[in-house]
């Protein structure tokens, strides 16, 4: 059972809200991090949020069918032959690149219109963005921007979770600057956890995702954020084995003790990532059970030798007590990534809303 608190999504966006004076954005690609973004969507627009941001222009058009009235941002640009697609479900594309400005500079003309846009300028990520060599073509020939509004200019840190890291302040200064070229343009850098680095950073738009999902913007620092997902499962067997006996595929995991062994229907074909075998932790109540053996396709097993567990029990593999930072640091990986691996075959339970 995968429990999602649509009240807590709602109460962290409005924790991130009240920590600036700018505009609160939030982050809804891939599925709102695995959540759901048709559920998670109208909460957050309910609680004031405006500006949504998607990766790709068909989780945009989604989110449209939710969200009549938003605006609503592609984070990865334009391909080509989409212009018309942005403009016919009111979609706007964060240009990034100059191949992206000439092509909705082209959309535009060809309509007659002026067309929104954002610009991702380049700053250090070396992913998407405009280089300052497309700055200066942009500068030397000001048409191609002609029927172009920037609303917008943004640029992305590289290690915004982490504050002394000197990538951060050199980031903004170069999008200062590079941004003096658009001085009719709001100004947006920071995800989650670019909101903590202080006002500069917040700039007058912010684009929180992951804190939103109670994934830790701070992690050298408690939590701020409110927990979102639970995650647990009925136990299916508890098989009893003597010392030696072995659990799983391989063989890999032998007690040293009689042990009491507890079946999970959760594998990695759940998003229960298989390098978890012989690492992760659930919890019977308050008390950690480990997993022993290898985690399987659809099962997993722990020893619950040490707590009073019975068939039809539930052990939680995500919560309050354990939440996806914790399970994260378990599976060599972030809470994103866990978020987003959540698996189909959950039964959802959406609560809080
Ligand atoms: C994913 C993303 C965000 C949100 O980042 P979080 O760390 O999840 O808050 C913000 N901006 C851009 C450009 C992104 O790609």
């Amino acid at each position: 059972m995968l429990e999602i608190d649509l009240g807590a999504v709602a109460a962290n966006w409005r924790l991130l809200d009240a920590m600036h004076q700018g505009e609160t954005a939030a982050v809804l690609k891939a599925d709102a991090y695995g959540l759901g973004a048709a559920q998670v969507a109208p909460v957050l627009a309910g609680a004031g949020c405006r500006l949504f941001f998607a990766a790709h222009l068909a989780e945009a058009v989604s989110l449209r069918a939710v969200l009549p009235e938003a605006r609503i941002a592609v984070l990865n640009g334009l391909v080509p032959h989409a212009a018309a697609d942005f403009v016919a479900h009111d979609i706007i594309p964060v240009l990034g690149s100059l191949q992206d400005v000439v092509l909705w500079h082209a959309e535009a003309r060809g309509l007659g219109r002026v067309l929104a846009a954002f610009l991702h300028l380049e700053t250090g990520m070396n992913r998407l963005g405009l280089t300052a060599a497309e700055l200066t073509a942009l500068r030397e020939d000001t048409s191609l921007l002609e029927g172009v509004a920037v609303e917008l200019v943004m640029t992305h840190l590289l290690a915004a979770d982490v504050p002394e890291d000197a990538a951060n302040t050199r980031q903004l200064a170069l999008f200062d600057e590079v941004a003096r070229q658009f001085p009719g343009a709001r100004r947006s850098l920071a995800n989650s956890s670019g909101i903590f680095l202080g006002a500069e950073f917040q700039a007058d738009i912010v684009r929180p995702g992951a804190a939103l999902y109670g994934i830790n913007p701070t992690p050298a620092r408690k939590n701020p954020m409110h927990g979102v997902v639970r995650l647990s499962a009925p136990i299916l067997q508890i098989h009893e084995i003597p010392a030696g006996e072995s659990v799983g595929y391989s063989g890999i995991w032998r007690p040293k003790r009689p042990s009491r062994i507890a079946t999970l229907g959760v594998g990695y074909a759940d998003g229960y990532h298989r390098i978890l075998t012989n690492r992760a932790t659930a919890y019977f109540d308050d008390t950690p059970v480990p997993l022993v053996g290898r985690v399987s396709m659809d099962l997993t097993t722990f020893d619950v030798t040490d707590v009073p567990a019975n068939p039809g029990d539930m052990l939680e593999l995500l919560g309050p007590r354990h939440g996806p930072d914790a399970l994260a640091a378990e599976a060599q990986t972030n809470g994103y990534e866990i978020l987003t691996s959540l698996g189909r075959r959950y039964q959802r339970r959406y609560i809080g809303a």
